[in-house]
């Protein structure tokens, strides 16, 4: 079946953000803001491990921003009505600051107006513990807000997350599509190529120049040793790929 519909992961795959001082000030302002009868050290202990408990859990009733709040509200011992409103209070203001950590990767928006213009159905398909306002200023800052995506994933729409392939799924329910006609393009090979390649999805795979590639020298990956992405280069060649057609 011919692609007729194009996911791509956002950080490092659409935007460039700087992924260490993005989340080690993000956890630091979250403290400042509404945290800070916490020691620092442990609201970011817990709450990374409250982002994984997300990503991993099966709540099919559940948006992941409700079990979100919800294990938030367990662990500091918060009312979950007030939790919601500090965080979307702090995404929509504080959050602000983060904006020098992102910025536009160069030929990105060229190849998304390229795909729009072909007739793609083209999917934001980002890790979804952000609620909407995160993922839309992520988007803004990376100069892609003006492309209108037949969906962009968060924490207020999906009731899963990366790595799940119940996301995936997830993800084609809500868009009509079927595996055979999705590509999913993105820089994590456990996040963005596991699932799909599984699934039956074709995949491209664009890890970070920077990134040393030593994916099955690491201990946890190596048993997926035997997934292979469909294709493989920079995001630029995936534009190629686009304009040679897919
Ligand atoms: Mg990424």
């Amino acid at each position: 079946m011919a692609i007729t519909t194009l996911l791509f992961d956002m950080d490092s795959t659409l935007i460039d953000i700087d992924e260490i001082l993005f989340s080690k000030t993000y956890f630091k302002l979250l403290h400042e803001c509404h945290f800070s009868d916490f020691d620092l050290g442990y609201f970011c202990d817990s709450l990374t491990e409250i982002t994984r408990f997300v990503m991993l859990s099966k709540i099919p009733k559940e948006f992941t921003l409700d079990t979100f709040v919800k294990e938030m509200s367990k662990k500091y011992k918060r009312d979950p009505k007030d939790l919601y409103n500090n965080l979307l209070h702090f995404y929509n203001n504080e959050y602000e600051s983060l904006n020098p950590f992102v910025r536009p990767i160069k030929g990105v928006k060229k190849m998304l107006k390229y795909c729009f213009k072909e007739g793609y159905n083209v999917v934001v398909a980002t890790t979804p513990v952000f609620p909407e306002v995160a993922i839309r200023k992520r988007l803004k800052w990376g100069g892609l807000e003006i492309f209108d995506f037949k969906l962009v994933t968060h924490a207020g729409n999906m009731h899963f997350s990366k790595p799940r392939e119940e996301y995936y799924q997830e993800v084609l329910f809500l868009i009509g599509k079927k595996k055979d006609e999705c590509i999913m393009v993105g820089n994590e090979f456990m996040s963005d190529i596991v699932g799909p390649t599984r699934m039956g999805l074709k995949t491209f795979y664009c890890p970070l120049p920077t990134v040393n590639d030593d994916l099955f020298v690491s201990p946890e990956l190596k048993r997926f040793s035997k997934i292979k992405p469909t294709y493989r280069g920079t995001i630029n060649d995936f534009a190629k790929l686009v304009a040679d057609g897919l």
